[in-house]
């Protein structure tokens, strides 16, 4: 096939790569030079701006950064003219791009406003999995467009899922990281806690990774150092999912809540941890290392500040 790729940043430059190397014609841009570069020396051919790239292909798949960026990419702004005025008819536009709910739900009306058919496809898995085509998408949209877009989504990832219209691929991420982003915090408190009562690391996890407290925060990113080998805390909480795409993604939680008025204490506290924990200079480590802060705030016994 013929794609276009735009945005060839920490996950969009080993995505579109991966895609020349399963054989399709790639073209591609990023407003950084040295990006375009980088993909070009395995490949990709960088077009003049993302509104050439997008000519005459059968797919665009964007990855930026924020809703406002595919909604300026795909529109245009001063001095950048847009996608939809460049691709030809029947062109299937894919962002992957992490975006809230409603700003994906914007985006799709675009294109399809402008005669285009179109996905939300956000992953997770990371640079990593980006790197190795195993990134997992959840995707949102028709069947026919999820049907065109499988075999092409298929060489960048391993698990493809069709969550349903149009939105839902971004639903499932948003609630997906809730999850995690929570979890995280009570593997993290446990830990803490069990720290003071004189419980080692390794016995904590010997009962809660054979019981009801199991889950991925616990037994495949673990917090502390030693009980899982390859978890960011035994490599100084190098990520990994950063503390700052943590923050990022549980304020499209938190919007998402309020905007659906769901009564979510625990999503809406989560947020406002990690928004606090990536501002105070987390946001470059492991999202795991959020325990350091449980630590760094815990009081003398006795004392514990409730968090309201
Ligand atoms: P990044 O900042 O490395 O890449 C985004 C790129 O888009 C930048 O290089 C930027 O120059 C380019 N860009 C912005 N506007 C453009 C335009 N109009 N035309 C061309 N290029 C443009 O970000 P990333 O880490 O690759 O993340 C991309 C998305 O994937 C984000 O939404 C992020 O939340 C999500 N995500 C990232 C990870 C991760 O581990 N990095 C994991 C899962 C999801």
């Amino acid at each position: 096939m013929d794609i276009a790729f735009i945005g060839l940043g920490h996950m969009g430059g080993p995505m579109a790569v991966n895609l020349v190397t399963a054989g399709h014609r790639v073209t591609g841009f990023d407003l950084v030079s040295a990006l375009n570069e980088a993909a070009a020396a395995h490949g990709v051919v960088i077009a003049e701006s993302a509104a050439a790239a997008a000519r005459d292909v059968d797919i665009v798949i964007t990855m930026l950064q924020q809703g406002q960026h595919v909604i300026d990419a795909y529109q245009g702004s001063p001095g950048m003219p847009g996608l939809l005025a460049s691709a030809r008819a029947g062109t299937l536009f894919i962002d992957s791009s992490t975006i809230a709910v409603a700003d994906a739900r914007a985006v799709h009306g675009l294109a399809q406003g402008a005669g285009f058919r179109s996905l939300d496809a956000p992953v997770s898995g990371g640079v990593m999995g980006a790197e190795a085509g195993t990134l997992a998408f959840m995707v949102g949209g028709s069947d026919e467009d999820f049907a065109t877009a499988e075999p092409v989504l298929q060489v960048m990832g391993r698990r493809i899922v069709h969550c349903g219209g149009p939105g839902l691929g971004q639903a499932a991420k948003v609630c997906n990281n809730l999850i995690l982003g929570i979890s995280m915090i009570g593997v993290s408190e446990a830990f803490v806690l069990g720290e003071r009562l004189g419980l080692a690391h390794q016995a904590l996890f010997d009962v809660a990774s054979n019981a009801s407290g199991q889950c991925w925060a616990l037994t495949t990113n673990c917090p502390v150092p030693g009980p899982v080998s390859a978890s960011p805390a035994n490599n100084d909480y190098r990520p990994g999912f950063s503390g700052a795409l943590m923050a990022k993604d549980l304020g499209l939680a938190e919007h998402a809540i309020v905007d659906a008025g769901i009564h979510a204490e625990l999503g809406l506290l989560a947020a406002a941890v990690y928004r606090r924990f990536a501002a105070e200079g987390g946001g470059g480590l492991d999202f795991s290392a959020i325990i350091e802060d449980i630590r760094a705030h815990s009081g003398a016994p006795g004392e514990s500040e409730a968090m309201a």
